[in-house]
């Protein structure tokens, strides 16, 4: 067994990261695959969505300066197949102090390497911060490929520009030379609109092949499931929203064409 590692990556925040990350985490782990989900963003909004306590000390924050060994961080979800790495507001600290480290777009990848090496996992999913700071930095350096969850409003090429351009620069640093462009997957989705549909279709012609068919609906369910501490799979199972989750992890799992 090989572990993939997946991070959810946009420098803008509100367009489903988190929802996606979490949604997705869930529904691997539902289909029995070992998921490990990593909260890189200082906000925790993975840890509180799967209804987990912000621990004070039991985010990756000392796994990145050497401190600590990762393996230790890491805490059951509540969900079969599911654990998870938590975040705490503390976290924040860490841009400035990881910045100063030697290799410091590699930290998260070196503390990782030994959970990735010991075949616990078949995924680790990573949920990044909304911006490019180090953080997010660190987390694309850590994982094989990288998901970019996006609403189809104006500007949304722009910004898909400035992440494509982020991940070659990662390539090209030499913290990551094999990272990949996992897909760019529509969120929030409102097909009621032109414009909606108008950006849906330039995005599948500028990065062809990389648009997942499925595209997640805007929906009260997803609104409403982290105040609940529940992922999509359990708060409303038979929901649309679930079932949208669950034919984008079919996507992920299929092998490629
Ligand atoms: P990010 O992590 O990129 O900042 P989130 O996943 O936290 O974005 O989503 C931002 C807000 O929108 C959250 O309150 C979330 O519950 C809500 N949300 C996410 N996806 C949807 C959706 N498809 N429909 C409706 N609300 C959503
Ligand atoms: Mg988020």
């Amino acid at each position: 067994m090989s572990t993939r590692s997946i991070a959810l990556a946009n420098q803008k925040g509100g367009v489903g990261k988190t929802t996606t990350a979490v949604s997705l985490a869930a529904c691997l782990a539902e289909r029995g695959k070992h998921t490990l989900l990593l909260d890189l963003d200082p906000q925790a909004n993975a840890t509180s969505a799967l209804g987990l306590e912000k621990l004070s000390g039991g985010s990756v924050y000392k796994s990145l300066l050497g401190g600590a060994l990762l393996a230790d961080s890491i805490r059951p979800s509540g969900l079969e197949h599911l654990d998870v790495i938590s975040s705490e507001v503390d976290l924040a600290g860490a841009e400035v102090d990881v910045a100063r480290a030697e290799n410091y777009l590699q930290r998260l990848q070196f503390a990782l390497t030994p959970i990735q090496g010991a075949d616990r996992y078949e995924f680790i999913i990573v949920d990044c911060p909304p911006s490019l700071g180090i953080l997010t930095m660190n987390g694309l350096a850590a994982v094989d490929s990288v998901m970019v969850p996006m609403q189809a409003e104006y500007f949304a090429l722009e910004g898909l520009a400035v992440i494509t351009r982020v991940l070659q620069q990662i390539r090209e640093s030499g913290a990551n030379p094999s990272l990949e462009l996992e897909g760019i997957v529509l969120t929030m989705y409102d097909g009621r609109t032109n414009l909606a549909q108008q950006v849906a279709a330039e995005v599948r012609k500028h990065f062809p092949g990389k648009v997942y068919k499925t595209i997640i609906p805007r929906t009260v369910r997803l609104a409403e499931a982290p105040s609940f501490g529940k992922p999509i799979t359990t708060y409303d199972t038979g929901s649309y929203a679930a079932k949208c989750y669950r034919s984008l992890t079919d996507e992920l799992l299929a092998p490629p064409a």
